[in-house]
């Protein structure tokens, strides 16, 4: 099996982390918050296929380039359908802070279950709080879980928006991401990586 690389981005007006995963030829993206060009730029410099772009969950800043991604490469768009109606608001120009509309995009359902990414055991975990639909991508051999906005550096995700459910949240944690090794290393939406079992001992508003 190719080892697989990580490059981080950080894009769009609430500069959400995207996640590219690739080896030598093909690539995968978690969450695409503003244009893709400096995805699109790493893409053709590296001659890479982009084959999917993951949504850890629809709000707003995590889905904005997903229409110009998806039809700049051809790659589809997978989320979880409980975050429909976020989409729906979204498109609509009715979405979070009065931000513009999100340029249209279809996606397939994608639930919890084992999937393969680019050769690589992908875990997708439903992970409910910051909204109904959020997933987070674990690969128990490369040791990261991509978790959106549901966990962040001694921190979590809001959950007073639409859909929102502290006590969700607080299970996603402690029955999902808290029962992972220790050394996992935590790839939230915004801002910069953690480590699990730092979280579960330090984390302010939830530990195990
Ligand atoms: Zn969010």
């Amino acid at each position: 099996m190719q080892d697989l690389q990580l490059k981080q981005f950080s894009i769009g007006r609430l500069v959400t982390n995207s996640y590219l995963l690739h080896n030598s030829s093909q690539a995968v993206l978690i969450d695409i918050g503003g244009e893709p060009a400096a995805v699109l730029k790493y893409l053709q410099t590296n001659k890479l296929e982009l084959l999917t772009i993951f949504n850890t969950h629809l709000h707003f800043d995590h889905v904005y380039g997903n229409r110009a991604l998806a039809e700049a490469t051809g790659a589809k768009i997978m989320g979880n359908e409980r975050d429909s109606f976020i989409k729906e608001e979204n498109v609509a120009g009715k979405g979070m802070f009065g931000l513009p509309p999100v340029p249209p995009f279809e996606f397939e359902n994608l639930d919890e279950g084992v999937i393969e990414v680019l050769g690589a055991e992908c875990r997708v975990l439903a992970t409910p709080g910051h909204t109904p639909g959020s997933l987070s991508f674990y690969f128990p051999a490369q040791n990261w879980i991509f978790c959106g906005d549901l966990l962040f550096h001694r921190a979590v995700g809001r959950t007073d928006f639409k859909g929102g459910d502290s006590e969700a949240l607080a299970e996603s944690l402690r029955g999902k991401v808290y029962t992972l090794p220790d050394d996992t290393i935590a790839y939230p939406g915004h801002d910069e990586e953690t480590v699990v079992g730092d979280e579960k001992r330090l984390n302010p508003y939830v530990r195990a």
